[in-house]
């Protein structure tokens, strides 16, 4: 890979796969220019990433044509793969004073001619700085939506996903199940291992989830030590397995902060959506069954009965 500074200072652009040292700047047609000159302002009218890339796709491709387009940054879990992809490529590894934003391929049968990698260089440039803004904007939602103690998502992550999930398993006819899961006796770990011992339960619980659950399941700390796991495309009896998984790990963990070992075990509740189910309905029927699992001693799984 051959790394080329574009400018004197901050925009690096690394290309990948036809290699060439850049010249000065050709003179572009009419067209070109004209795309050129809009852009930045076409591109400052949005901080969302979906939208700026689609439109600099769409602006693009005015005077530049390509098969297919693909971004990716996968450290922000961020990807974009528009049409069919091709033979030939030019493909663009993106930074800004040496802070990586992502990964940008153009593909297509035929190669890409100087004048056009050229070209395609020039637009690039005039990317970096709205694209470096949707970045930094995505990172603040982002950690907005995060619960800073466990790394999961937060009580408004929740809010959100749930109700995404819900249309969804109800446009596609397809199973969503939700499990509450509560520490038992958190407040004697609190009382007994200080604050700090408290949070290391929390943390303790959050890493195995995140060890038990699949990549497509959700998990979020809905707030003090209680947590929900949202399982698309699972029905309850498979809910249940996963819960009872996760309770047999729970309880098999010991937490340590170097002097003292301990163990806690959770109980869980949960429930199945049922068709044109609302989500504070969902939620208080895997909440009834935790309430349950809390009464009958702790430490085991109860699933609501379907209504
Ligand atoms: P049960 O078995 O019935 O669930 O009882 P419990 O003691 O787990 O539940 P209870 O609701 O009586 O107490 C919850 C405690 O959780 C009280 C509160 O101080 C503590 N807590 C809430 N958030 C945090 C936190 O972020 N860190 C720590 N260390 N403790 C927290
Ligand atoms: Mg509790
Ligand atoms: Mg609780």
């Amino acid at each position: 890979m051959e790394q080329q500074q574009v400018n004197n200072n901050k925009l690096t652009l690394l290309k990948g796969s036809q290699n060439r040292i850049r010249q000065a700047p050709k003179p572009q047609p009419k067209k070109a220019d004209q795309i050129a000159a809009e852009l930045p302002g076409k591109l400052q009218t949005t901080l969302l990433l979906d939208e700026l890339l689609p439109l600099f796709q769409k602006q693009i491709s005015q005077v530049l044509h390509f098969d297919s387009f693909h971004y990716l940054n996968k450290a922000l879990g961020s990807q974009i793969d528009e049409g069919e992809q091709r033979h030939h490529r030019c493909h663009y590894k993106l930074e800004m004073n040496g802070e990586y934003l992502g990964e940008l391929t153009l593909t297509r049968r035929h190669k890409f001619t100087e004048a056009q990698i050229t070209l395609l260089e020039d637009l690039l440039c005039l990317l970096v700085y709205p694209l470096r803004n949707c970045l930094l904007y995505k990172q603040a939602l982002d950690s907005a939506m995060l619960d800073k103690l466990t790394g999961l998502g937060n009580r408004a992550a929740y809010e959100n996903s749930l109700q995404r999930e819900i249309e969804l398993a109800q446009r596609q006819q397809t199973a969503l199940s939700m499990v509450i899961v509560d520490i038992d006796n958190f407040k004697a770990i609190n009382d007994r291992y200080g604050h700090s011992g408290g949070d290391r339960a929390l943390k303790t619980l959050a890493n195995t989830i995140n060890q038990t659950l699949r990549r497509s399941d959700l998990a979020f700390r809905f707030g003090g030590e209680e947590f929900v796991l949202l399982l698309s495309n699972t029905e309850i009896g498979a809910a249940g397995m996963v819960a009872e998984r996760l309770r047999i790990a729970v309880a098999e963990t010991l937490c340590h902060d170097g002097k003292h070992g301990f163990g806690f075990t959770i109980s869980l509740g949960l429930a199945q959506l049922q068709a044109d189910e609302q989500s504070y309905h969902l939620f208080e029927r895997a909440d009834m069954a935790l309430y349950e699992a809390k009464h009958t001693g702790k430490n085991v799984t109860v699933c609501a009965r379907q209504p």
